[in-house]
């Protein structure tokens, strides 16, 4: 049985969440850049960073666990460097506005890296990598997390000890090809999914979780509880579990916000800390040729021939180009909980905005 759902214009959604943070004590630039950034994560077709966030944004905002006048100051800012303190602020404007200053340097000298910690959650990664790949660059970010519990095994373990800490890269568009998006929690499988597994009564598959003896189960229920129990297993075994501790080493240590470790207070509130790098091609070479072979081997790897011919080969960024297009036409489908959830939100703020 599917629950019912309705199709939401993504400007009417836009103004609904802006209206409702300002509600919550937002200044309205902070709203608008976070609302458009849980739009366009619904319109991308990750409806576990869109609009169902705001609830628990507003939440932390009343609870003083976001600072609604966070001034960001820099840490460190030299001709390639620059090194943010959010100041406790929303994520999605201080994160936009640190890679329009490290896009400038790397323009200037060729590459940047960049570092913001002590900031609320910064949402879907991809959305700083595009804005990168949209100013000519290179990117590549790693991002941990701190404030709540971990979720995260590490390899060989039998208890969370990490985030689900997300890689992005990105390479921008050819004269042919739109950007490269690779995108990634480094979790087997995202937490938002172990919700939506549980709430229909369903298994996740084999070898994405572990139980509270830290033995593999397919059962989610453990780990949808508020307490949860049990934990998520890393991608790839290894190789996902050392991508995670690097980004709490990228992100955490050189960020200076810290790591998960428990010697970090955990206050409550989602907090990341993201180490990123943009490159400028026209510094490493010649930027035809750099797109010749970018979609000489795009073509080429795209064209392997599909085990299942319903499923091609897919070039990383094009799934979420895909349903954008596609949502921005027809709507952003959201079920009736999550609209009850979200027009809550405005009732308990004395609003009269509704979806
Ligand atoms: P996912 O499993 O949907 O993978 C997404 C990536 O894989 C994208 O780059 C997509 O283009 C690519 N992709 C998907 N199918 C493909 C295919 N068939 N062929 C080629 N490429 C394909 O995403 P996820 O790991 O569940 O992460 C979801 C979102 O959650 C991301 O936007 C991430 O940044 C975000 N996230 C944020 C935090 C945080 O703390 N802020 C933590 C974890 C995840």
């Amino acid at each position: 049985m599917s629950m019912p759902e309705r199709r939401l214009e993504p400007a009417a959604l836009r103004t609904f969440i802006a209206t409702a943070l300002v509600g919550a004590g937002a200044r309205q630039t902070d709203a608008d850049a976070v609302a458009t950034h849980l739009v366009d994560a619904n319109l991308k077709g990750h409806d576990s960073h869109g609009a169902g966030r705001l609830p628990a944004y507003v939440d932390q905002a009343r609870r003083e666990l976001i600072n609604l006048q966070a001034s960001p100051r820099e840490l460190t800012d030299t001709a390639v460097l620059i090194r943010v303190d959010a100041d406790g602020g929303w994520g999605a404007p201080a994160a936009h506005g640190l890679i329009g200053r490290a896009a400038a340097k790397a323009r200037a000298h060729g590459l940047a890296a960049a570092t913001i910690g002590n900031v609320h959650h910064l949402g879907r990664i991809g959305a700083y990598g595009e804005q990168a790949a949209a100013a000519g660059l290179v990117s590549m970010h790693f991002v941990n997390m701190t404030g709540e519990p971990p979720v995260v095994a590490p390899y060989r373990g039998s208890d969370a000890r990490f985030g689900t800490n997300p890689v992005c890269i990105s390479f921008p568009a050819t004269q042919r090809r739109p950007a490269f998006l690779l995108d990634m929690a480094t979790s087997q499988i995202a937490l938002g999914k172990v919700r939506v597994a549980a709430n229909k009564g369903l298994q996740v598959p084999a070898g994405s979780l572990i139980d509270k003896q830290g033995r593999p189960t397919t059962d989610p229920s453990g780990m949808a509880q508020a307490e949860m129990e049990g934990a998520l297993t890393p991608l790839g075994k290894h190789k996902g579990y050392g991508l995670a501790f690097a980004c709490e080493l990228l992100a955490g240590v050189l960020g200076g916000a810290g790591t998960i470790q428990p010697g970090n207070a955990r206050k409550g509130g989602l907090q990341n800390s993201m180490f990123s790098i943009l490159v400028d091609p026209d510094a490493f070479g010649d930027r035809a040729w750099m797109e010749a072979e970018t979609d000489a081997m795009a073509q080429y790897a795209l064209a392997s021939p599909p085990m299942d011919w319903d499923s091609p080969v897919l070039y990383p960024g094009d799934p979420e180009r895909a349903i954008a297009g596609k949502r921005a036409r027809e709507g952003i489908p959201m079920d009736e909980v999550t609209i009850g959830q979200l027009n809550a939100v405005a009732e308990n703020l004395g609003l009269a905005a509704r979806l």
